[in-house]
């Protein structure tokens, strides 16, 4: 399992969807709700975010979620958030 818990930018944020907004260069768009990322690297990065890792993992959460379409290269990440290691880091 991967857990970003530190940005480069080191300024913190408040939730994971601005973490993750920073993190991924070029990422084409976020959604949902939750620290458990769902992160689709084909073509420019989407990321969706669930509440659970059982939920970010299940594979219609995966198909649903990615939309990759025919750039889809089967490179999905299932990425932990963890937003509380870096407020304290
Ligand atoms: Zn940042
Ligand atoms: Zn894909």
């Amino acid at each position: 399992m991967t857990e970003w818990d530190a940005c480069r930018c080191r300024k913190g944020h408040a939730t994971a969807r601005g973490f993750a907004r920073c993190k991924v260069r070029g990422l084409a768009w976020i959604t949902g709700r939750g620290d458990w990322a769902l992160v689709a690297w084909c073509g420019n990065p989407t990321i969706t975010l669930w509440p659970t890792e059982t939920e970010a993992a299940d594979r219609g959460s995966v198909l649903a979620a990615a939309r990759c379409g025919r750039a889809c290269r089967g490179a999905h990440q299932i990425i932990h958030i963890n937003l509380n290691r870096e407020a304290y880091a």
